[in-house]
């Protein structure tokens, strides 16, 4: 591929100013297929060299794809002025290529959530009209009876009218507080807590563990994340 200058390409991905890098690079601290680069105009390929800054490598490509299990108490948009969000947990090497969050979880809500920068991905993930599955563990406080499976089938009617659509109801264990699965194939605006409101009953915890052919990675706690596997991407695409 097209040779670049070093320089230009560690600027240009965010790791600072012509001038920080420059002085990055003429202080050793930059290697290319393992041995230390001192001339800043050094050209290379980005996509073919190992390109180290520091003890961090460089992954030049055009898109990322990660998955993240969203912890509680924080917010799944890009930039909220009062809110820590889901960005602020990326390491530098995931934040260059400026992700965003894929769709929306609730601030209490946990679990699967995509962070990418293919926008050509999230519109095709999000777009109403695909409707994807997004299925997600709930607790509901209070016990959840065999009925409701039909009532969620048939779709009920959320408090500003809305009529929704086919949603599979799996119940896990029902009891004082029940464990259910909620499959659902769209996204309004706190759909599963709206849904149990429609039959007067109460989220009390919320966590979406799938999301088309993407299932949540069960070695992620809250709050970690890890990049999506070449299979996964094949998956989603
Ligand atoms: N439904 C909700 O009510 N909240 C979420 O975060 C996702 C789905």
């Amino acid at each position: 591929s097209k040779k670049e200058r070093l320089d230009k390409i560690l600027a240009n991905m965010g790791y600072g100013s012509r001038k920080d890098v420059k002085k990055f690079i003429k202080d050793g601290r930059v290697k290319v297929n393992n041995s230390i680069v001192l001339d800043n105009e050094f050209k290379v390929s980005p996509y073919e060299d190992e390109i180290f800054w520091g003890d961090e490598e460089v992954l030049y490509r055009e898109y990322i794809y990660i998955m993240m299990n969203k912890p509680q108490g924080l917010v799944s948009s890009t930039d909220d002025p009062r809110t820590r969000t889901v960005i602020d947990l990326l390491q530098r090497q995931h934040l260059i290529y400026k992700p965003f969050p894929v769709g929306r979880l609730d601030k209490d809500t946990e679990g699967l959530l995509m962070i990418s920068n293919d926008g050509k991905l999230a519109h095709e993930l999000l777009s109403p009209k695909k409707g994807v599955n997004k299925k997600y563990y709930v607790e509901v406080d209070g016990y959840v009876e065999d009925k409701y499976i039909e009532v969620f089938k048939d779709g009920v009617t959320l408090d500003d009218g809305y009529r929704t659509l086919p949603a599979d109801l799996e119940i896990i264990n029902a009891n004082i507080i029940s464990k259910v699965y909620l499959t659902i194939q769209e996204g309004k605006f706190h759909q599963v807590k709206r849904m149990f409101e429609s039959i007067g009953m109460k989220v009390l915890f919320l966590k979406r563990v799938s999301m088309g052919p993407l299932i949540l990675d069960e070695f992620l706690s809250p709050g970690e994340y890890r990049e999506l596997t070449e299979n996964e991407i094949n998956l989603l695409k």
